[in-house]
């Protein structure tokens, strides 16, 4: 494992959610949508339902999507540190359900989106001092958007884990090659 086990799951939930709207396709335009996601990704903590609160986390969402645009380790570390702010973090051991000791940043009752916001800040802060923003990845598939993180070890992950973009891409080069030779 690269980073700690806090850090690559707070990365792949990160990209899971900005990935909920995909090429213009919205998985989080209704709250069904965000029940779903929760379900695949679940937060420990209130969870209120309400439109204010997917409202709340689709800006997130916004958000969290401009650090894969991010051009220098210094535009990402604000983008990282306002959210740390916001969210008026302060580390503490939590244990709970299945999972072992590990780090919160938020109480419980803090809004789910400022409660994921904080998190995902969490991932992002190892990648800005670890110099490992590279590893934020825009899918490869020419007709996907999506994003993605790339945990391997050397750095060779191309496509998102969303829509089957590698295979579909190596489908079409297999049958562009055999229309090429027919
Ligand atoms: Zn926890
Ligand atoms: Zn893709």
């Amino acid at each position: 494992m690269l980073f700690a086990h806090d850090t690559e799951i707070a990365l792949a939930e990160a990209a899971a959610l900005v990935n909920t709207l995909s090429d213009g396709v919205d998985a989080l335009a209704t709250r069904a949508g965000l029940d779903a996601f929760l379900q695949r990704y679940p937060f420990s903590g209130t969870y209120l339902r309400t439109e204010e609160e997917l409202a709340s986390v689709r800006s997130l969402r916004d958000r969290l999507r401009t650090l894969w645009s991010a051009r220098s380790r210094e535009e990402a570390a604000a983008i990282v540190n306002e959210l740390l702010l916001e969210s008026d973090a302060r580390p503490y051991l939590s244990k709970h359900d299945q999972w072992d000791w590990h780090l919160h940043v938020t109480r419980p009752d803090a809004p789910l989106a400022t409660r994921i916001g904080a998190e995902a800040a969490m991932g992002f802060l190892d990648l800005v001092r670890s110099d490992d923003l590279g590893r934020l990845r825009f899918c490869s598939a020419d007709d996907c958007s999506d994003v993605l993180v790339d945990l391997s070890r050397n750095k060779s992950k191309r496509y998102c884990d969303t829509g089957n973009c590698g295979n579909r891409t190596n489908v079409a080069a297999y049958r562009a090659r055999r229309r090429t030779s027919a």
